[in-house]
């Protein structure tokens, strides 16, 4: 046996949507070694059962060690992504430029979901939390941008206990559009074709809401046939 697989496994939590973003930073995450804990949050959002099923295959692509998903219940009906009785907006109600963050905003929702990642990655002694937080989306959400992570990678050695080393966050795509994301997944061999971007629950995905409509331009700016059937 050689001296590679002598070694014990390095680590990562893998903080996944299903979508491309976090698909692409697994992959990444894979190609640098790491033996993957996939993460998955259900909020109440209402593509929950779709992220989770697609999750299930990106785990046996990415051949992962492990999926967790875990239920909280506080965001359910707080915003358009988790409320029945709001529409998310689809279509010309779209603004994929604006600089406001708009009805689909879950409240400090990634400072809750790496906090829960990062309460895994201390029990399983992983090195790294892999995110897909990216440019694109930081221009409407803030806890995508680069001092979200710094902050919270300062943050984390004082929370976790003194026999524990402190996990990192790691946000590969972080300066990236999603011209780019779809070329990096690319490059790396991310298993695209799997992912689901769509905030709604239907059989296809819609093509017409925000991260629908973010899709589609990142395939097309970047040049790659896009694999998805939308409805
Ligand atoms: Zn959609």
């Amino acid at each position: 046996m050689g001296d590679d697989r002598m070694k014990i496994a390095k680590k990562a939590v893998c903080l996944c949507s299903g979508g491309m973003d976090s698909t692409t930073a697994a992959t990444i995450a894979k190609r640098a070694g790491y033996e993957l804990y996939l993460f998955h949050v259900n909020y109440g959002q209402k593509a929950e059962k779709k992220e989770l099923e697609v999750i299930s295959k990106l785990k046996e692509a990415l051949g992962a060690a492990d999926l967790v998903s875990v239920d909280i219940d506080l965001f359910r009906n707080l915003s358009a992504l988790t409320s029945a009785e709001a529409a998310i907006p689809t279509g010309d109600q779209v603004d994929l430029n604006a600089k406001a963050t708009p009805p689909t905003w879950v409240q400090c929702r990634n400072l809750v979901f790496v906090s829960l990642a990062a309460a895994y990655a201390e029990h399983l002694g992983a090195e790294r939390i892999y995110v897909g937080f990216n440019a694109e989306e930081a221009q409407s959400y803030p806890d995508n941008r680069p001092e979200f992570v710094e902050r919270f990678n300062f943050l984390l050695p004082k929370a976790v206990a003194s026999f524990s080393k402190p996990p990192v966050i790691d946000a590969p795509l972080v300066n990236m559009f999603k011209r780019e994301i779809v070329k990096t997944g690319v490059e790396v061999g991310a298993p695209l074709e799997l992912t689901w971007s769509c905030y709604l629950n239907g059989e296809k995905q819609c093509g017409t809401c925000e991260s629908c409509q973010h899709r589609k331009r990142g395939f097309k700016e970047a040049g790659v046939a896009d694999p998805t059937k939308y409805a």
